[in-house]
């Protein structure tokens, strides 16, 4: 497979000067971060009141985590290390676990994220050849502008549709010969339901690639959007708070996301105790900003769960990849004593070919015990065949959920096009069970 690049040298950098740079920048954005009332006062209760005192690249471990609670601490201005004159644009986090948090960014932390989703881009194998639709929102959502600026760096043509409005999506698909699109894994399914209510075959467009992110999925979900509109689906992964997407992302061989670690200092823990846990064992993500001059972030507690892969990729890139995100800490449920994350539902349900492009995961109270509901979409077709044949699909969906999740879920089979869709974030769990 060929392989192209954005930035070559600093893609395929040797780990140890990566790591000598990384040191140099962590002393650098410790001097930013000191500029901030917040990490005047944390880092200096750690012993740091200088960058001298951040010596060896061990040293990040000085500094004590800073956590989403700490910026919304410090919102608005808490965290700003700038002049206000000095920001160009300020993002906001869409706010699905609570208040949003704030993050500035200066014209040349915008030039080097754009930097950053270019090497994405071109990662995939896109160039500037490619027609981009950008179907994520534009706004204080980072996945619109943050992918847009990027697209424009490496020569792309740009469609900025933004969310929603699926048949004029689907219009401009096809009337651009859209190439490459970058959606939520939810909506690209939901699209794909449509294209026949809006006359248009897979043959009218000319679909290659599709980048994913910004919820968690599936490999089975990948695999069912790369089937259904034959194309190459990359996984991109992102927060709002390291900027937003091109945090990490896939190349062209697709086993793990290339975390930019010259941007990027990345470490996983156990979210219980905070100890750092080795290559290939999943725990929270923890990043460290280190070229940011706006707003710096030191061992942010992402909440997000992962591992790191070991080994080099066959791109020859030297970042280290990250595996899919499983799910954030705060997504867990906790089902009659039983630990259980969404994306291991989704994991069964969008293996089972019958089963359509959406589902939905519901919690209610029965008595004193927690009743755990899984609804699927299944394709029409099945709704006219015999009853036995729909129950004997329930059966196999339950026992396959039963033997995933340890748990007994009652399945419901729905028509398509019945359960909600989302055209950002998916919010796929109903939990009723607080309610009286
Ligand atoms: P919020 O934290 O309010 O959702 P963001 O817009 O910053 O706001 O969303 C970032 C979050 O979205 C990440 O922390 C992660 O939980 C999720 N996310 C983004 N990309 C992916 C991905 N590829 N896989 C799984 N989860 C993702
Ligand atoms: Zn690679």
């Amino acid at each position: 497979m060929k392989t192209s690049y954005w930035e070559k040298e600093i893609e395929t950098i040797d780990r140890t000067s990566l790591k000598k740079l990384q040191l140099k920048r962590l002393k650098e954005s410790v001097a930013v971060a000191l500029k901030t009332p917040f990490y005047k006062a944390r880092l200096k209760k750690a012993g740091i009141t200088g960058p001298d005192d951040i010596k060896h690249w061990e040293d990040y471990k000085k500094i004590p985590f800073t956590t989403k609670d700490d910026l919304r601490e410090c919102y608005p201005n808490g965290l700003l290390a700038v002049p206000m004159d000095d920001v160009v644009r300020l993002h906001t986090s869409s706010g699905t676990t609570g208040t949003p948090t704030v993050i500035y960014h200066t014209k040349k932390d915008i030039d080097n994220w754009s930097d950053l989703i270019a090497r994405c881009i071109v990662a995939t194998g896109a160039t500037e050849k490619d027609i981009f639709q950008n179907m994520m929102s534009y706004g204080m959502f980072t996945g619109g502008l943050g992918l847009h600026y990027g697209a424009e760096k490496v020569g792309m043509t740009v469609i900025p549709m933004g969310g929603g409005n699926t048949k004029r999506q689907i219009q401009l698909m096809k009337d651009f010969g859209t190439t490459v699109l970058h959606i939520t894994p939810s909506y690209i399914l939901h699209i794909h339901s449509k294209l026949a209510e809006c006359g248009v075959k897979l043959e009218d467009l000319k679909l290659k690639k599709a980048y994913l992110g910004a919820e968690p999925y599936s490999e089975n979900t990948r695999k069912k959007a790369e089937d259904l509109f034959q194309i190459d689906a990359y996984n991109s992964y992102g927060l709002s708070e390291m900027n937003g997407p091109g945090v990490a992302f896939e190349c062209v061989h697709k086993c793990g996301m290339h975390v930019w670690e010259d941007t990027y200092l990345v470490e996983v823990i156990d979210p219980k105790t905070g100890e750092s846990l080795p290559e290939e064992k999943e725990g929270e993500l923890v990043f460290t900003q280190l070229v940011r001059r706006a707003t710096p972030l030191l061992r942010y507690r992402s909440r997000d769960i992962a591992c790191i892969r070991k080994g080099q990729c066959a791109c020859k890139r030297t970042h280290r990849r990250l595996s899919r995100i499983t799910g954030r800490t705060d997504d867990m449920l906790i089902i009659n004593g039983v630990n259980v994350y969404p994306s291991q539902i989704e994991e069964v349900v969008m293996r089972i070919p019958e089963v359509g492009t959406n589902y939905q995961i519901c919690l209610e109270k029965e008595g004193t015990l927690d009743k755990l509901i899984v609804k699927v979409e299944i394709y029409s077709k099945l709704f006219k065949g015999e009853l036995s044949e729909v129950d004997s699909l329930k059966n196999r969906i339950k026992e396959e959920l039963r033997a995933a999740i340890i748990i007994h879920p009652a399945v419901e089979l729905h028509e398509p096009g019945s359960l909600p869709v989302f055209e950002g974030k998916a919010k796929r769990v109903v939990d009723n069970r607080a309610k009286l």
